[in-house]
């Protein structure tokens, strides 16, 4: 007989199950959550679809910024991968602005039940100021943060190299560690494993060792 070692996190069951403007209104779910947010068009539907290995889990929309909703999936019944409306979207009104603000603010502030977020940033362009604020105010808030650089589909690129390398030169005049970042492709699924393996862990910390076989 055969026995194939898998390390890392098979994904058996991904649905999308509601979605929230009020964090209030959140479902006071026992799961731990992991929360996506970057700027509009980053590729964050992209890359949780490829994540999850499904084609349309989280719509691909045409139309950026256009969702300011807290939408749910549930992952195995075993965490929850929560998609957080993108900031940084010239179009949006300052109320549109205000809300998203609040909204954001108060989730990442306040839900119990988050673990980690992950914040996406674009590899193909410079470091843009709007990201940068956002790291510093999680730093600033000791909010547990991973970085997933988008759109490597060229991960060895000078592009992507001197990018992310300028990124992280730019979070360092700030502060004296970086957080755990990834180089990831939603066309190539570049970086998927290890960002699975990542969340993995992540989520079997939660569990505190309890059940680790059933992901
Ligand atoms: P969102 O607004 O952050 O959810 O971004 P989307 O997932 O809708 O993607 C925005 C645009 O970037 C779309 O045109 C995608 O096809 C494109 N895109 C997303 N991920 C990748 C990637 O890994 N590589 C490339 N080349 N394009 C991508």
């Amino acid at each position: 007989m055969l026995f194939i070692y898998f390390h890392g996190m098979i994904i058996k069951y991904a649905e999308y199950t509601a979605s929230y403007v009020d964090v209030k209104k959140c479902p006071e779910a026992k799961l731990p959550e992991f929360s996506f947010i970057g700027r509009s068009n980053v590729g964050k539907s992209s890359l949780i679809n490829s994540l999850c290995g499904r084609k349309a889990l989280s719509k691909v929309s045409k139309t950026p910024g256009k969702t300011q909703t807290i939408n749910f999936f549930d992952i195995n019944h075993r965490f929850n991968l929560v998609d957080l409306p993108g900031y940084g979207f010239a179009k949006k009104s300052k109320t549109q602005r205000d809300q998203w603000d609040n909204m954001i603010r108060n989730y990442i502030l306040h839900r119990e039940q988050l673990r980690y977020v992950a914040l996406l940033i674009d590899a193909r362009i410079p470091p843009q100021q709007s990201d940068l604020d956002f790291c510093n105010w999680m730093g600033k808030n000791n909010v547990p943060f991973i970085i997933l650089f988008t759109k490597s589909d060229k991960p060895g690129s000078r592009e992507v190299i001197t990018n992310t390398q300028n990124f992280n030169n730019r979070l360092l005049e700030n502060w004296t560690a970086l957080p755990p970042s990834f180089i990831t492709s939603a066309v190539s699924n570049y970086g998927r494993e290890s960002v699975l393996d990542f969340i993995h862990q992540a989520v079997e910390e939660y569990y505190q060792g309890g059940d680790r076989l059933s992901l």
